[in-house]
């Protein structure tokens, strides 16, 4: 494929690699992305993903969560997520910053990875503010007390109405502002300020490389490289076939 032929020589020709993902680096693993036909908004009901409902009524919140974490623990990071960790071990990916929550990226292998949207991984007490790792809780038995205050613990993810991890936020825009090449992978880019990290990078001159089964609003306006296909399919493809890095 011609696309990938390019896309491959904007990655050996660059210095600073970063790269973005969203939901659809998932779907290869049986997790749908939330918009859409037997999405996961069928399941994970997006009026309940909201920091005033949790405060009312975090029993029936956490019900709702571990619908949720059961499906994310029973798949398995996929060759997308593979490819990704492997890119970074051979130094040619300099950093990644995520917007799923599902910690796939981590049990895939990566390290350098800035998590937007929060993590199941972690719990947050709303009461003192202090984070807990949620595999020191039995979250799926019973709704997960803060051992300073009682208060019930929130899951780590981002809810509506709840603010972005600032010193995340900080570092996924340092690093769109320092990479000369940026994968987009799987993501809809219409959720701000995820969204507008492509376009801190294309500001900073980077060549952008795209990679989804349909376009986005990025791919006419800002991409340089559209990959079209599915990412777990498309990445292993790219790796393999990518010459020497330097
Ligand atoms: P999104 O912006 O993440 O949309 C998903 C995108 O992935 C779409 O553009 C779709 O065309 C593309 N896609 C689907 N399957 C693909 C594949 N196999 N390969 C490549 N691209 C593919 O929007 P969303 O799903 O509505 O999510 C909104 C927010 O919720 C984001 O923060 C998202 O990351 C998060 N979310 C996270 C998870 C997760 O942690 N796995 C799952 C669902 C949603
Ligand atoms: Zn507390």
């Amino acid at each position: 494929m011609e696309s990938i032929k390019d896309a491959r020589s904007i990655i050996s020709k660059s210095h600073y690699l970063a790269a973005l993902t969203g939901a659809g680096i998932s779907a290869g693993s049986g997790i749908p992305a939330f918009r859409g036909r037997g999405g996961l908004w069928q399941v994970y009901d997006p009026a309940l993903a909201r920091i005033d409902v949790f405060r009312d009524n975090p029993h029936l919140v956490w019900d709702m969560t571990r619908e949720l974490i059961a499906l994310i623990e029973g798949s398995e990071p996929n060759p997308a997520h593979r490819a990704l960790a492997e890119m970074e071990r051979g130094g040619v990916l300099k950093g990644l910053v995520t917007q799923n929550i599902d910690n796939l990226h981590q049990r895939a292998g990566s390290r350098s990875i800035i998590e937007l949207h929060g993590t199941i991984g972690n719990l947050r007490c709303l009461t003192c503010n202090t984070v807990f790792n949620s595999a020191d809780f039995k979250i799926m038995d019973e709704d997960p007390l803060c051992p300073h205050c009682s208060a019930v613990l929130k899951p780590g993810m981002v809810f509506f109405g709840e603010a972005l991890p600032f010193g995340a936020l900080m570092e996924a825009r340092l690093l769109a502002g320092t990479a000369d090449a940026m994968l987009i992978i799987g993501t809809s880019a219409v959720v701000n300020p995820a969204a507008e990290l492509p376009v801190v990078a294309k500001g900073n001159r980077a060549k952008i490389i795209e990679i989804n089964i349909e376009p986005t609003g990025l791919t006419n306006s800002i991409t340089d490289v559209f990959i079209r296909g599915r990412a777990e399919e498309v990445l292993p493809d790219l790796l393999g076939t990518m010459p020497p890095h330097g």
